[in-house]
């Protein structure tokens, strides 16, 4: 008798493959279209606790305790991240100390509750009914935080003071590092697909199999020729005849396509163009200098850097701030003509676009972050203080749309149409 293999499914070109678990230090990663697929973890469900427990230890002196200090001309200003947010509030600047709240504040500590709670059941062997539900919210919840972006905000506000002021770092500072390397540390220590796998069979080993098992798929194929489909939250294989009802593992809705997704994220791309011009040629932020307001908009403060000779902050803030919405919507511009059927080539490279333009979307709250920061940091009465401008708030806006594009956008429909010839001598020159 044959021996059962069980099949993936590729999430971003719909490629079926034999499903293989690769030892520890490998991965696979697709043929087609180069996504990485399976890299198992060591001791990931562990990792995971331990790391979790000690971020939210960290946690409230990392909120709480103040950054750094600033002393000029006799005065001196600190500020936590909590301040920075206030700060906004009180100056009416509603969406912009909202995003930065959700962002730097609330996501981290809701994600690590989420994740000490997941991986403390796991390692005990209980599976309640919530688990799933649980891990699914944290998956969509991930994307949007932005503790390590805020890291580097503080950096550059950093550089940019050293100058004009001498800075003592305080605790905060050393506690926050640490809660942004925690967080990097749990998302590179989870294994995705095994936290799936285990409170789908509830640790025990797989004994339900795919509806289709690999020994009966030859050639290239892919998930809607052999009528299936991939669950895109827990990575489980189903039948397509499932299409408008839940998973049976993680509950999210199952579709063979992401709903509306051209049309939706036409619009949301649409939106941010409109939004990126006032959040450019409005000011940004406001210097106040004994008592004469001089507002910059976001190129005035990346000139004010290359003028100065801060070379390098000047080129990650023009990198984070223009450059990046700039490709993101260009990118989404090309990733939605190529999903018309006529536009067949450089899928590959395309859809390695769409995951650079997913990874690198929040790197451009950056100078938002930094805003933030200065206007809590220099704030020494009538002689100078920082205030944030009206683009500040056309500019998350453009961050906050972008971001969502890229998130409702479906890679798998511009390869709906990709010829089966085609794929296949991508196929055979992709493999060694
Ligand atoms: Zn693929
Ligand atoms: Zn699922």
């Amino acid at each position: 008798m044959k021996e059962h293999i069980n099949i993936i499914i590729c999430p971003d070109c719909d490629l079926l493959l034999p499903e293989k678990n690769p030892p520890l230090g490998y991965s696979i990663s697709c043929p087609r279209c180069g996504k990485r697929l399976r890299k198992p973890k060591k001791d990931s469900v562990s990792k995971a606790f331990v790391l979790s427990l000690t971020g939210l230890l960290i946690y409230l002196p990392a909120i709480l305790l103040p950054l750094m200090t600033f002393k000029s001309l006799g005065f001196s200003d600190s500020a936590n991240v909590i301040e920075s947010i206030v700060n906004f509030y009180q100056n009416d600047y509603y969406f912009v100390s909202l995003t930065v709240f959700l962002s730097a504040v609330a996501l981290p500590l809701i994600l690590l509750t989420m994740m000490f709670v997941i991986s403390f059941n796991l390692q005990k062997k209980r599976y309640p009914s919530y688990l799933a539900p649980l891990f699914k919210t944290y998956l969509h919840l991930e994307e949007w935080a932005m503790t390590e972006v805020y890291l580097l905000g503080i950096m550059i506000t950093i550089i940019k003071m050293a100058d004009s002021s001498e800075i003592v770092y305080n605790a905060g500072i050393f506690c926050f590092t640490s809660l942004v390397l925690i967080s990097l540390a749990i998302s590179t220590a989870m294994d995705r697909n095994y936290f799936w796998r285990l409170i789908e069979y509830k640790g025990k080993p797989q004994n339900e199999r795919a509806p289709v098992a690999a020994e009966n798929i030859s050639g290239v194929t892919t998930g809607r020729e052999q009528n299936l489909t991939l669950c895109h939250t827990c990575g489980k294989v189903l039948s397509s005849h499932l299409e408008g009802q839940h998973c049976p593992c993680c509950g999210a809705n199952i579709h063979n396509r992401i709903p509306a997704s051209v049309s939706k994220t036409w619009a949301l791309v649409l939106t941010s163009m409109i939004f990126i011009v006032p959040a450019n040629i409005m000011p940004i932020m406001e210097v106040d200098f004994l008592g004469v307001p001089d507002r910059s908009t976001i190129l005035d403060g990346i000139i004010y850097f290359f003028q100065h000779g801060s070379y390098f902050i000047g080129l990650v803030i023009f990198s984070a701030s223009i450059l990046v919405p700039v490709f993101k919507i260009i990118g989404l511009w090309i990733l939605l003509l190529s999903t018309h059927p006529a536009a067949t080539r450089y899928l590959r490279n395309k859809t390695i676009m769409y995951r650079s333009i997913a990874f690198i979307g929040r790197w451009s709250m950056l100078d938002i972050f930094v805003i933030a920061l200065l206007t809590v940091l220099v704030d020494f009465g009538f002689f100078t203080s920082i205030h944030t401008a009206p683009a500040a708030t056309y500019f998350c806006l453009v961050v906050a749309t972008t971001m969502s594009a890229a998130i409702t956008f479906d890679p798998r429909i511009m390869w709906d149409d990709c010829s089966k010839y085609q794929s296949i001598s991508t196929l055979k020159t992709d493999t060694p």
